[in-house]
């Protein structure tokens, strides 16, 4: 099999029996139950819209190891258009879905441990290359869905991995034996872990020699023994179990889905282990990670704020504001953030380059100038949007009010804005509105690839301040006078 539809790779998760708790319940089944319906739905997109002719080309590509086409999303960038198409791929999806499609993390993940195994290989004569290889081979012709689960619950913030009280705050090697390793521990926050096929672990922090132990990275199909999965909660979450226009976005839901992984003892087989106490190799797992997936951001959240903002200029129109010029200004003020957001995620693309690996890499600096960008100017385009909303977003009355056969008409009259458009009209694009720009999907944008600080230590450790202070001090006439700084 190569290539899958959307229906296909819901076949495929209900052949799957993972281990998911979600409030107090063990979860049989992603597929039906509402709670996840929506994230499977998105993710689903990727898989439909890589085989329809307009988004073929950018959702589809051939690999570098078979030639066979196949599934973006498991692909290894090779040059830079692939860097950019990666871009232009993400802002589709999330305009199609006004939501997280999850499947880019996953993606980046591959694309970080192709590199790093590589460059372990070569420097200590390993042969986790060639076995990560094998699985992508497979990962590639089968179509199926990872995610990249890197950061761990951490505990005591002030201590190492080694240094905690509980061992299993960081995921990290329990026993080596002959035939795998044994792993214990969690990873938080992973994005669509619970409609993926299987995880791929990675490190969470720079690591010394005694915390050799923690310097981990494997693959685990989802429903191995010792992986459980703990569904964590959204804001408005209920909704999706007792409402539909209520939610906003019924069909893909607000955010990604995340989940907390444990793992309890888990067996990992050798030829699923990418790295094993290389504790001088897990910061260049954790960085090129992060640069991939802060690569994304200006793409996924451009896309949804193109949603966004059309939400909001249709219900001007509803409301019979949108010829007003402070409503026209700060229209536009969100396309110049939206499009600011974007040409970041372009930039970061276009300044990559070539890895020893063979395969390419976007600009760690500017990729992490991009997410932080997305920590501010999202909450900005969020705000202009509940600005032109108006007090509605969050007093308007539910989906059964305004059905219930008594107050009903109240709702339908009180409602409207122009005459000559439904109440209805209005009270969908209101709950957009909220769904896209309230609670989690906030914070989804600040936290999400990492926090904002994360992202100013990358851009400290890029920055390069002596070489700026050199040409200041040139300019000055400070000290040494050479013709250039280099
Ligand atoms: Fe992809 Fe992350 Fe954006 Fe979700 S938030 S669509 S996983 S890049
Ligand atoms: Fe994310």
């Amino acid at each position: 099999m190569s290539m899958m539809t959307g229906k296909q790779y819901r076949e495929s998760l209900s052949k799957l029996k993972p281990e998911i708790y979600y409030m107090g319940e063990r979860i049989e089944s992603v597929i039906t139950h509402p709670a996840f319906t929506p994230h499977v739905n998105a993710a689903a997109l990727t898989y439909d819209m890589a085989l329809a002719p307009e988004f073929e080309e950018l959702l589809s590509t051939k690999s570098h190891l078979t030639g066979e086409k196949i599934n973006r999303f498991t692909h290894i960038h090779q040059n830079h258009d692939d860097l950019v198409k990666k871009v232009k791929m993400l802002r589709a999806l999330g305009q199609q879905t006004g939501s997280c499609f999850q499947r880019c993390v996953g993606f980046d993940a591959l694309n970080a441990t192709y590199s790093v195994t590589y460059d372990m290989d070569k420097k200590l004569g390993t042969k986790y290359h060639e076995q990560f290889s094998s699985l992508l081979k497979e990962i590639q012709s089968t179509d199926i869905m990872i995610s990249g689960a890197m950061t761990d619950p951490k505990g005591d913030r002030r201590l190492s991995p080694s240094q905690q009280k509980d061992p299993d705050l960081y995921v990290h090697i329990v026993e080596k034996r002959d035939d795998g390793i044994v792993v214990s521990g969690a990873k938080a926050h992973i994005t669509g872990a619970v409609n993926s096929h299987g995880h791929l672990v990675m490190p969470t922090s720079a690591m010394k020699k005694e915390d050799a132990d923690y310097a981990v990275c494997f693959y685990v199909p989802v429903d191995a023994t010792g992986v459980l999965h703990i569904f964590g909660r959204q804001t408005n979450d209920t909704r999706k179990c007792d409402c539909f226009l209520d939610q906003g976005n019924a069909e893909y839901g607000i955010v990604g889905g995340e989940a907390l992984i444990v793992f309890d003892k888990a067996f990992i087989p050798w030829k699923h282990v990418f790295m094993c106490g290389e504790f001088d190799f897990a910061y260049e797992l954790v960085e090129r990670f992060a640069t991939f997936h802060r690569q994304n951001y200006g793409g996924c959240k451009a896309g949804l704020s193109d949603a966004l903002i059309g939400a909001t200029y249709a219900l001007a129109q509803v409301q019979g504001t949108d010829r007003a010029s402070h409503v026209r200004d700060k229209i536009v003020e969100m396309v110049h953030l939206t499009e600011t957001l974007y040409c970041c995620s372009i930039a970061c693309s276009c300044q990559g380059y070539a890895m020893p690996a063979g395969c390419y890499m976007a600009d760690p600096l500017l990729a992490n100038v991009t997410k932080l960008n997305v920590t501010r100017h999202i909450y900005e385009i969020a705000r202009l949007a509940q600005d032109i909303t108006g007090g509605i977003l969050a007093t308007a009355p539910a989906e059964s009010d305004w059905k219930d056969p008594k107050i009903g008409k109240y709702v339908d009259k009180y409602m409207k804005g122009i005459a000559e458009i439904p109440a209805e009209t209005r009270i969908r694009l209101i709950r957009l509105l909220e769904a896209m720009t309230c609670g989690t999907a906030l914070a989804e944008s600040m936290h999400g690839a990492g926090s904002p600080q994360a992202q100013k230590i990358m851009i400290e450790r890029r920055a390069n301040l002596e070489r700026k202070k050199r040409l200041a001090e040139k300019l000055a006439k400070i000290g040494d006078q050479p013709k250039l700084v280099c």
